[in-house]
């Protein structure tokens, strides 16, 4: 069983799109079979299908059932990984296809976005030992009362990535429609540069600041269990990004990559009581409600008081009020207000750590350009600047021209 070269390959919306694009991709896996690999396939769903579902239960309600949405949406992968077993099956390469229930993808209960904590691998082995290729449904798992869950948008990424670990195989390749990760999305700079490797967490901040190339909890799992994850392109054969840990890396860059969200929206409790406990009681409570915030400012207690503000997931802003406004008298506050046109365009780096200067040009370059920032956070290896929206093309340019251009 040792001897057996086991591999993940993850294939995204866009190279499942059509029946076309699945008999590709089924020809890449008969070349790995043919150089004696086990494959384990994880598969989206096919193009837009995702959104197409979400757009189905919207025509029906604003505020669906969270079960029921996640039922719904957890049906466009199982049409990708039968079509895919099928089309295996014509050109000779015997194959099955599981759901996430069926090899026990188990999450907790948070619907949309839940959290895988274990999968059984007895069914995919005894199926990787009959030599069949194993294909599972991305994005899904059932909770402890076996109702089915999701993992949050781009989540299939996340389940290669947990399959991997559980198999024990260090690698897992991530196919998709650019051939790696660059400096910034293609889609926005003319002209990024493919990075050839880049560190988990690096590649963690770029996911979680918006580069949606990668899920971010699979950089987690993938750090957590150090597995090499390759990021290519489904339509060549280019070599790829490798993410990897940051010793094992030749060339450190001052900023890898520059990215940009707009999904965001900012929240500020005005005038809260300048004390102990307010943070934590604030934060606290939104810990419970599963909201995951951002950035936080604090301004300067002058009076007594001082305000704090911080963003959320604009599918958050109304939870994020109500248990503000909950607050607002125990806590001393006087108001509480949101603003949803925001975005974030982040810096990030391994090399920041090493470097002057880094914060106060990228300042400089924005102010350069006219682009106010509204609000600042900074970790270890990056630099974030809330921006207004209609700068935030502006503002990714600028700061790829200064920092990846020279
Ligand atoms: P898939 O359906 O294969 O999961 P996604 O659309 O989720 O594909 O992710 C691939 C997209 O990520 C690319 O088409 C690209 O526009 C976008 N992207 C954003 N930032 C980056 C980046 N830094 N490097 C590469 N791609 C990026
Ligand atoms: N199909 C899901 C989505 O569109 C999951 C994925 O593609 O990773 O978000
Ligand atoms: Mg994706």
């Amino acid at each position: 069983m040792s001897d057996m070269k086991i591999i993940v390959q993850k294939y995204g919306g866009s190279s499942v799109a059509t029946t076309e694009r699945i008999k590709a991709v089924a020809d890449r896996i008969k070349k790995y079979v043919e150089n004696d690999y086990r494959v384990v396939v994880v598969v989206s769903a096919m193009g837009k299908t995702t959104d197409g579902l979400i757009k189905l239960s919207s025509e029906i309600t604003d505020n669906p059932d969270k079960r029921e949405l996640d039922m719904l949406l957890s049906t466009g992968e199982q049409v990708t990984i039968a079509l895919l077993a099928m089309t295996l099956h014509t050109i000779g390469i015997d194959a099955i296809s599981y759901t996430g229930s069926q090899v026990r993808v188990m999450t907790d209960g948070n619907f949309s976005n839940a959290r895988i904590q274990s999968i059984s691998t007895d069914r995919i082995m005894a199926s990787l030992r009959q030599n069949k290729v194993v294909i599972v449904a991305g994005f899904q798992g059932i909770d402890e009362e076996e109702n089915i869950t999701t993992l949050g948008r781009g989540g299939s990424d996340t389940s290669a990535v947990a399959l991997a670990a559980a198999i024990g195989t260090r690698d897992c390749e991530i196919y998709t429609d650019v051939d790696g990760v660059y400096t910034a999305d293609p889609r926005v700079i003319e002209n990024p540069k493919k990075l050839k490797e880049i560190s988990y967490d690096e590649m963690l901040e770029l996911a979680r600041l918006g580069a949606k190339v990668l899920h971010s909890r699979s950089v987690e799992f993938a750090k957590k269990y150090n597995i090499r994850l390759i990021v290519r392109s489904s339509f060549n054969y280019e070599e790829g990004t490798v993410v990897m840990p940051m010793e094992e890396m030749m060339e450190k860059f001052i900023i890898s990559g520059i990215t940009a969200k707009s999904d965001e929206a900012k929240v500020t409790l005005r005038n809260v009581a300048d004390r102990p406990g307010v943070a934590a009681m604030l934060f606290g409570k939104m810990g419970e409600q599963k909201i995951s915030v951002n950035m936080i400012v604090q301004s300067t207690g002058a009076d007594g008081k001082a305000s704090i503000s911080f963003t959320v997931l604009k599918s958050d802003v109304k939870k994020t009020i109500d248990i503000c406004e909950s607050l607002k008298n125990e806590l001393g506050g006087t108001s509480v207000d949101f603003k949803e046109n925001i975005a974030i365009v982040s810096a990030i780096g391994v090399g920041m750590t090493s470097s002057y200067g880094v914060a106060g040009r990228v300042f400089r370059v924005l102010a350069e350009h006219g682009i106010n920032i509204e609000m600042i956070s900074t970790s270890e290896i990056g630099i974030s600047c809330v921006i207004d929206p209609k700068y935030v093309e502006l503002a990714s340019k600028v700061l790829h021209a200064e920092f990846l251009e020279k």
